[in-house]
């Protein structure tokens, strides 16, 4: 006799409309949402440590001392991707293999000079002064004319790859735009063509109409799980008006989004009782002198875990194939963020 296999909870394909591509969701091989954990989670971190490279008064690997500083310091990579000290190569005009000179700016932004503190733990100005601080370095390299392009990106974790747990994101500064950010871009304009409309505007719109998956919202800046999440605990956050990139928003538009950052993040480190890792990249338009009227800028919360301990790996489909599947709905994901009680 055959098996009757259950199919009860969702599945279902949905259409990502700035990757422009399906993403599967099967929730039925996973049923049931994630309740919370219940032990605390204990941090024995000091708030300095005399081994760290980022620490204040410590000294890098390239031997410079780090300054005694005091809230956000930023400084050039010693290990730059990209960078001014990289060499000259022959460019090669073979039409399919090409090269060019591995030119850029990267930079570390330390958030704190506490080594045992998050961004989502610092205080509200204090973290707002991280985003102040980015804004800056966003307005400095809109003015290079080498710079193409800036992505902003921390990569919070151990299970992220981040061998430093020092608070810190990182900028690179590059000669071309990121791939993400030309897919965004290419449907953003399609989108213009076909229907006449912003489609980050028709985006917020949906979200913010359908309710269901909204996390977070203040007058400046809204986060959801979005209709179309890749990952099942992955979280957007827009300014609520439009701007192309961080370096032309006003300081109550930044402090909006740092509440809506620090209420979302919150959320994540209550249900996990974790510093919850993620990787958070600025999606933000190309720095060159064209115009990129449609492109809202937002960030983007990307956590591997879909459970304590278990994280969503990246196998045949996604790597294999190109597109992602999840066994998690978003409207579940959003509810279980939604229902966390933060005390402020
Ligand atoms: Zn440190």
């Amino acid at each position: 006799m055959q098996q009757k296999i259950d199919v009860r909870g969702h599945w279902e394909q949905r259409w990502h409309p700035l990757r422009q591509e399906w993403i599967v969701y099967a929730a039925h091989r996973n049923a049931r949402p994630w309740l919370g954990l219940t032990e605390e989670h204990q941090s024995n971190t000091p708030a300095y440590d005399p081994e760290c490279y980022l620490c204040p008064r410590n000294k890098r690997h390239n031997g410079k001392i780090n300054p005694d500083y005091k809230d956000t310091f930023i400084f050039d990579n010693d290990h730059p991707v990209v960078g001014d000290g990289a060499p000259d190569v022959s460019i090669s005009d073979d039409p399919l293999f090409r090269k060019r000179r591995a030119s850029g700016i990267a930079r570390v932004v330390c958030y704190d000079p506490r080594h045992n503190i998050t961004l989502t733990d610092m205080s509200f100005p204090e973290a707002t002064a991280v985003f102040l601080a980015l804004r800056t370095q966003m307005q400095e390299f809109r003015q290079n004319p080498e710079i193409q392009f800036v992505l902003i990106f921390e990569n919070k974790g151990e299970i992220v790859g981040t061998s430093n747990q020092h608070p810190h994101c990182q900028i690179y500064a590059t000669n071309f735009t990121f791939k993400n950010i030309e897919q965004e871009l290419a449907a953003s304009e399609a989108y213009r063509h076909d229907h006449r409309g912003n489609i980050f505007q028709s985006i917020l719109d949906f979200e913010q109409k359908d309710g269901a998956r909204i996390i977070a919202e203040n007058e400046h800046a809204i986060a959801f799980v979005p209709f179309f999440a890749q990952y099942a605990y992955e979280v957007w956050i827009f300014p609520k008006k439009r701007h192309a990139t961080l370096a032309t928003q006003s300081d109550e538009e930044l402090a909006g989004l740092v509440a809506a950052y620090q209420q979302v993040t919150r959320r994540y480190d209550r249900l996990f009782n974790m510093p919850f890792p993620y990787v958070m990249p600025f999606y933000q338009a190309p720095v060159d002198d064209r115009n990129y009227g449609d492109y809202h800028m937002h960030l983007v919360l990307l956590p591997p875990l879909r459970q304590p301990g278990i994280k969503k790996f990246l196998a045949g489909p996604e790597i294999g194939g190109g597109n992602f599947m999840a066994d998690t709905i978003p409207e579940e994901k959003a509810a279980e963020l939604q229902k966390i009680i933060l005390e402020d």
